[in-house]
């Protein structure tokens, strides 16, 4: 499945600390990051990372262009709530896309590992049913 990984600035380290602790199972999935968050999960872990531009930058935008193609299948966005964004309108746009799409998202380090987990136990096999019945029709 193709996931997602961003982090605001100071909760880069709790990402990285996360994705690092799961390793083998992010290891199975194709991932994707904003700019520095991806550049630090890969020189941590050693992770095959696409990076996109850096949040800032439209990075979140790119990501939310994935989910409006039905293209990405989990978020792992761990945001800043104490800090103002330069692109809060970005962050804003990216979680509203995750709703209209009903893709899981998770904001922090206790709902991460709810979702991380429920991936390993299958629980988002859902996203492969609705993807092939998306190739039947041809989209
Ligand atoms: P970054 O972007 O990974 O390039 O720092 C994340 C963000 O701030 O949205």
């Amino acid at each position: 499945m193709n996931i997602a990984l961003i982090a605001h600035d100071k909760k880069k380290d709790d990402l990285v600390q996360f994705v690092t602790a799961y390793q083998p199972i992010f290891s199975k999935h194709s991932l994707f990051a904003t700019g520095t968050t991806g550049l630090r999960i890969s020189e941590a872990t050693g992770l095959e990372v696409t990076r996109f531009q850096s949040g800032p930058l439209g990075g979140d935008q790119q990501i939310g262009a994935m989910i409006a193609r039905n293209k990405m299948d989990a978020v792992f966005f761990f945001r800043d709530p104490l800090t103002s964004q330069p692109h809060e309108p970005d962050v804003t746009a990216l979680v509203r896309l995750c709703d209209v799409y009903s893709i899981p998202l998770a904001t922090n380090m206790g709902s991460a590992e709810l979702l991380i987990r429920g991936m390993e136990e299958g629980l988002l096999e859902w996203r492969n049913i609705n993807k092939r019945d998306e190739e039947l029709d041809g989209e």
